[in-house]
């Protein structure tokens, strides 16, 4: 479903992505873990390209990315961002409804019901009139999923979904993230949760300065890690 081949990026004269290749298939659930700094959020951000590579090539569905119309790769790949990014001025349901009407061409009253629906399987369906000051930061987390996931992305990407939550909000998005894998969905992670990442993962790849320095199962990446560096990160996090 992904193709990421020899992709290069740099911001100046700081190569941020050094030559990263991966694939991922229908239904894997790839986690991306590395040290402040190792590109996790850039590479999440070339695959909608909110950010242009310099080389190599990411294709989705055996298509370059860059021969598609950004609108429909949008629609495609959705994105959950650390903080949510809603409008604040608009209501949980009128947030997942905008991109339905926008980028879907729906109607109000299709939009209206796809979003209710939407909010109802990540637990919101009394939340749906609230704004997001009237929300926890994990409710706020559940309206962004449920508003990519109403375009009916063939791909999600994570990025760092519950780092800015209380502990005690953090779990209640990471079971609706697994009951998003459990039902099928291909979706890039990054994140810190090496519980979620240990269970949930299909693969874990570990980004050190650009480049993926480790790529496998969880249970060779916690249990036999093949670089040191690996073995200490994760050793650390765990
Ligand atoms: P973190 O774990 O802190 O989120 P990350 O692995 O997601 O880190 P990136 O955000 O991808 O790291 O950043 C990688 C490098 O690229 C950093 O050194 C960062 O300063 C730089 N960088 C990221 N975005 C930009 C930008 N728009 N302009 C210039 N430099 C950038
Ligand atoms: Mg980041």
């Amino acid at each position: 479903l992904v193709d990421v081949d020899d992709v290069y990026k740099s911001y100046g004269e700081e190569r941020v992505l050094d030559g990263i290749s991966f694939e991922m298939d229908r239904q894997d659930v790839q986690v991306l873990v590395g040290p402040s700094g190792s590109g996790k959020s850039t590479m999440l951000r070339c695959i909608n390209r909110l950010t242009d590579i310099d080389d190599g090539d990411i294709a989705l569905d055996g298509t370059s990315i860059f021969d598609i119309d950004e609108n429909d790769l949008r629609r495609d790949v959705g994105m959950v961002f650390q903080d949510g990014n809603l409008f604040a001025h608009l209501t949980a349901i009128e947030n997942v409804k905008l991109g339905l009407k926008r980028v879907r061409d729906m109607g109000d009253k299709k939009a209206t019901e796809k979003a209710a629906w939407e909010l109802e399987q990540v637990g919101l369906r009394e939340q749906a009139n609230s704004y997001p000051a009237e929300l926890s930061g994990g409710q706020k987390q559940r309206v962004g999923i449920a508003r990519a996931l109403a375009m009916d992305p063939k791909l999600m990407l994570f990025d760092e979904p519950t780092s800015a939550l209380d502990p005690e909000l953090i779990g209640e998005v990471l079971a609706v993230m697994r009951e998003l894998a459990d039902e099928g969905m291909t979706m890039l992670v990054v994140t810190h949760e090496m519980r979620f990442a240990r269970q949930v993962a299909t693969d874990i790849m570990f980004l050190e300065d650009g480049r993926i320095v480790e790529h496998g199962p969880p249970e060779q990446l916690f249990e036999d890690p093949e670089n040191e560096r690996t073995a200490s990160f994760l050793g650390r996090l765990t």
